[in-house]
């Protein structure tokens, strides 16, 4: 999908509602459209990168992004009532890639998910 008719970068244009839980320069964090459990955030880079296989493990600047994307996911996760702490809570990350990982959008993210079981099937 180009980058002109994609809707992670309407969103994080704010072109495009989202409800967002938190921004800095290179991120923003929504709640998904769709949740497949109590607590369903999307951890979305600004730059459009169109999947994990995108991003280059020499490169700096992918290393710092994906770095960032996951060291957030626990402070997203407490912030919202689902940290882990004392061997109880926790939640998940998911990057799904491609159409055999499930990946529905082409701008890359991360799924941080949370709450009771049963959660929705994710794709
Ligand atoms: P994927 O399958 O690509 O890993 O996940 C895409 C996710 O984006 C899905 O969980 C879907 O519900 C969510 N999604 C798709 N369009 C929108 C939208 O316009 N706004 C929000 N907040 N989430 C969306
Ligand atoms: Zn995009």
């Amino acid at each position: 999908m180009s980058h002109e008719n994609c809707i992670f970068c309407k969103i994080a244009a704010g072109q495009i509602p989202g409800k967002r839980v938190f921004e800095d320069d290179q991120l923003i964090v929504i709640h998904d459209i769709n949740p497949a459990a109590k607590l369903h955030l999307l951890v979305i880079p600004k730059r459009h990168i169109e999947t994990l296989a995108d991003c280059l493990p020499e490169n700096p600047a992918d290393q710092a992004l994906l770095g960032r994307m996951l060291a957030l996911a626990p402070n997203l996760a407490r912030e919202q009532g689902h940290g882990y702490a004392d061997g109880a809570g926790g939640f998940r990350v998911v990057i799904n890639t491609g159409p055999d990982g499930g990946q529905e959008v082409y701008h890359l993210h991360m799924h941080v998910l949370a709450g009771p079981r049963p959660w929705k099937r994710m794709g």
